[in-house]
């Protein structure tokens, strides 16, 4: 029996004699197939050829990713708070080098990922290092690897250690999350936003979608409400879910702009496009 892991989105699924028939995160509009069609990996093949690089970027705050990058890209978060350490989002690859340095770092508490996309091998970080997950249950039906250690949480908030707030802000995916960490950034407050609120290149700016390799927007008032459910909070700093995707500074108002930007857009406001 092995655990597949699906080459395009990273996502590994529940243990079965032979590969799935096909990946449903995939197949779903917000991804996509491969293009040389569906393909699949395990761990043990993964740990072959590939590495975890961590970085400290900034007192309290390590990123864990990938190298070379596989499947989506994406790099953790690990925040370290006086209760315990708390992973934000996850990645596939788990091997021997990282389990010592993140127990280095005092281990993990609790794990909480922003979406679907980012699941990757959520029951093997849990089951190492005796950590709850938790998912916001209107995502229920995209966990492909179902485990006991999957909480559910319902409405649009969940109190974590170390006064961390996960936030549901849907968008991208009806439970789609952000995580609030008071702490951050000297103290003025971070948001780590996956790709719920993506930092895009030009990282004084942010973005909403449906689809991000699809380019598939979100209407009007999805925007709206996710802008309000951050109203109350105070972010300075905004971690996205890739290396260097990081708003520094003004990120209350990064959002708020970046929101008013995408719908003037979506109105197509202005007479910049006309022809
Ligand atoms: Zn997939
Ligand atoms: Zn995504």
């Amino acid at each position: 029996m092995s655990c597949f892991i699906c080459v395009t989105c990273g996502v590994q699924f529940a243990p079965g004699d032979a590969e799935p028939d096909h990946c449903p995160v995939c197949e779903d509009g917000r991804q996509y197939v491969g293009w040389d069609g569906q393909r699949w990996t395990t761990l043990e093949a993964m740990r072959r050829d590939h590495a975890n690089r961590l970085e400290e970027l900034e007192p309290g705050l390590t990123g864990i990713g990938t190298e070379p990058s596989f499947a989506i890209g994406q790099r953790a978060l690990l925040v370290q708070t006086p209760e315990g350490n708390v992973l934000w989002d996850c990645i596939t690859l788990l091997d021997e080098a990282t389990v010592a340095a993140v127990r280095r770092l005092g281990g993990i508490v609790a794990i909480a990922i922003s979406h679907p996309h980012y699941y990757s091998s959520m029951v093997e970080w849990s089951r190492e290092f005796g950590a709850p997950i938790h998912l916001h249950e209107a995502d229920r039906r995209w966990v492909m690897r179902p485990d006991p250690a999957v909480r559910f949480f319902s409405g649009d908030e969940l109190a974590l250690p170390g006064g961390l707030r996960l936030l549901r802000l849907g968008g991208h995916f009806p439970g789609a999350t952000v995580l609030h960490w008071p702490a951050g950034a000297g103290g003025r407050g971070a948001l780590l936003s996956g790709d719920t609120i993506q930092v895009v290149f030009d990282r004084r700016w942010v973005s909403f979608m449906y689809s991000f390799p699809n380019l598939v927007p979100l209407p009007a008032h999805v925007v709206e409400r996710m802008v309000r459910r951050v109203a109350d909070l105070r972010f300075d700093r905004i971690y996205g879910a890739w290396w260097g995707r990081v708003v520094d500074r003004d990120g209350e108002e990064t959002v708020r702009r970046s929101a008013r930007r995408y719908l003037a857009a979506l109105d197509f406001e202005g007479d910049e496009l006309e022809l």
